[in-house]
C-alpha cells in the first residue's frame, strides 16, 4: 500500500505542524508502508522532508521533480521536465523580470528548479493581467491559486509526477492499492485520473470551485487535514 499526500492544508493545519501530523509519520513507519508527500513547494523543501521526516521519497514543485533516498541514504532529485524546458523556463524568468522590474517572484523561486512562483497579492488586476497575457504570448504554463501565478515550461502535474514515481519505483502496484489525500484546486489532477482520493474536511471551503472532485470527501472538524488523513489511515 502507497499513500500520496499534499502538504499544505491536508498534512498541516493552519500552516502548523501538529500532533496528528507526527502520529501519521508514526503510523506508517510502524506498518513498513510508504507516504509520498506530493505538492507544490520547491525541490528545497524536497530536502527538508527527506531529511527530516522518515520519508523515502517526495514529488514536488506540483509534479516537476522527483526526489529520493538511494541505497546509500543520498537524496536524488530527477526532474521530469528536460534540460532544455528547464533552461527555457529560466531564459522566460529572465526575460519576465526584464519586461516587469519590480515583479515580485516568491522567496523561495531561487529554490525552485521546474517551475516558478509570484505572489501576485502585491499587484493591481491590470499589472496582473499584463504578465499573463506575457506568458500566453510566450507559450508559458500557468496557474493562479490562491496566493501565488505557478509557471513552468513542459507537461507538469502532480497525477504525470505520481505515474512516473509508480512506473519507476512500483511498476506491478495497482492504483487501486494506493490512496491520494489533498484539500485544493492544484490537486485537481489527481482527483480527476487517479483511482483512489480522498478530500479532507476543510475542502469544502473550495469544493464549489473544483472542476473534479475528490471520490472520497472526509467531514466534520474531526476530518480537518492531518486529523482527517490520520484517521482514514487508522481504518484502512
Ligand atoms: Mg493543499
Amino acid at each position: 500500500m502507497l499513500y500520496f499526500s499534499d502538504f499544505d492544508g491536508t498534512l498541516t493545519t493552519d500552516g502548523r505542524l501538529t500532533r496528528e501530523f507526527f502520529e501519521i509519520m508514526e503510523l506508517i513507519e510502524k506498518k513498513n508502508q510508504q507516504l509520498i508527500i506530493v505538492s507544490g513547494r520547491s525541490l528545497s523543501w524536497g530536502h527538508f522532508f527527506l531529511t527530516h521526516f522518515p520519508l523515502k521519497a517526495c514529488i514536488m514543485e506540483g509534479g516537476g521533480v522527483i526526489l529520493y533516498l538511494n541505497e546509500k541514504g543520498e537524496i536524488i532529485q530527477e526532474p521530469l521536465v528536460s534540460q532544455a524546458e528547464i533552461q527555457g523556463l529560466a531564459d522566460f524568468t529572465a526575460k519576465l523580470t526584464k519586461q516587469f522590474p519590480h515583479i515580485p517572484l516568491s522567496a523561495d523561486s531561487f529554490g525552485r528548479l521546474t517551475d516558478r512562483a509570484i505572489e501576485f497579492h502585491q499587484m493591481d488586476h491590470k499589472w496582473i493581467d499584463d504578465v499573463m497575457k506575457f506568458m500566453d504570448e510566450n507559450k508559458i504554463n500557468y496557474s493562479k491559486s490562491n496566493v501565488h501565478i505557478n509557471f513552468w515550461v513542459g507537461d507538469i502535474s502532480k497525477y504525470r509526477g505520481v505515474v512516473k514515481f509508480m512506473q519507476k519505483f512500483h511498476p506491478v502496484l495497482k492504483e487501486e492499492e494506493c490512496w491520494f489525500f489533498g484539500d485544493a484546486p492544484n490537486d485537481q489532477s489527481m482527483f480527476e485520473l487517479f483511482h483512489n482520493s480522498v478530500g479532507v474536511s476543510n475542502i469544502e471551503h473550495c469544493l464549489d470551485r473544483l472542476n473534479h472532485k475528490p471520490r472520497i470527501i472526509l467531514e466534520g472538524p474531526e476530518n480537518i487535514g492531518p486529523k482527517g488523513v490520520l484517521s482514514f489511515i487508522k481504518k484502512l
